[in-house]
């Protein structure tokens, strides 16, 4: 499912994700030289360095299991799974890893975060989405009625959680809860109702981890990103419309130095 070309191409991304990638960028100590991004992706982070910054790192690379992703990277890449690195030791200053630890199955967890910090020298920045419900997010395939996230997330962060992994070799010197969203208020009842009104859609642009099952004929080009991944009925939406809401930051990202 990760060798997907459109879950890869620019349009996939919101503006969002570009106004993150540009917070991270801001994090970046002046002592560093070398940047490793793991789970790259298409380049989201990579390709912006190189380009707004061509002179100030001495190297920037790109890693990800996906060859499909990296066709899309402009720097120096490697096509490596994360708990697995090609790179020794300290090989680089800082080492990013955004969007994918709450990918991790269990098995691989803990070897994966072991690698970011055995590679970095350094510093180490991770961006997971914040406090997310996982059980409110799941969609169920209607071949197969297999329940799974969307974005095939197996783990939730908070601040707190995400300021404690990479203890103890690395502490959390920056951690903050970034780009506020507005969310429904006990939104768990809202999907009830909105269930009972509607029966669920399934996204098109994802693939059922069981079976394969996917829509994506019915995926538009105009409305192929992250946040707008179901249409709303008009009764959904009306129900929206009075429904109370609230803020919540989108996603953590947290600054680690190695102590
Ligand atoms: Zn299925």
């Amino acid at each position: 499912m990760y060798e997907v070309q459109e879950k890869w191409e620019e349009s996939y991304f919101s503006a969002g994700d570009s106004r993150r990638v540009k917070y991270v960028s801001e994090l970046i100590a002046n002592d560093v030289s070398s940047i490793l991004d793991v789970g790259c992706g298409n380049g989201i982070l990579v390709n912006y360095l190189d380009k707004q910054f061509p002179d100030r790192f001495s190297r920037i690379c790109g890693t990800d299991r996906s060859e499909t992703s990296l066709k899309f990277v402009h720097t120096e890449k490697v096509c490596a799974s994360i708990d697995q690195l090609p790179f020794k030791d300290g090989e680089f200053d800082l080492v990013t890893c955004l969007e994918v630890i709450e990918h991790l199955p269990q098995e691989i967890y803990f070897s994966a975060l072991a690698e970011l910090k055995r590679i970095a020298s350094q510093y180490i920045i991770i961006s997971v989405p914040n406090e997310e419900d996982l059980v409110l997010n799941r969609v169920t395939c209607p071949k197969c009625y297999t329940a799974f996230s969307p974005f095939y997330h197996m783990r939730s962060f908070s601040i707190d959680t995400l300021s404690n992994c990479l203890q103890p070799e690395f502490e959390s010197v920056h951690i903050e809860s970034i780009e506020k969203i507005t969310v429904p208020r006990f939104p768990r009842i809202k999907q009830k109702i909105s269930r009972f009104l509607h029966p669920e859609v399934y996204p098109p642009n994802c693939i059922c981890p069981m079976c394969g099952h996917h829509e994506f004929d019915k995926l538009k080009k105009s409305v192929s990103s992250h946040s707008e991944i179901t249409s709303e009925e008009p009764v959904i939406s009306g129900l929206s419309r009075f429904w109370p809401h609230t803020k919540k930051s989108k996603w953590i990202v947290g600054l680690f130095k190695r102590k």
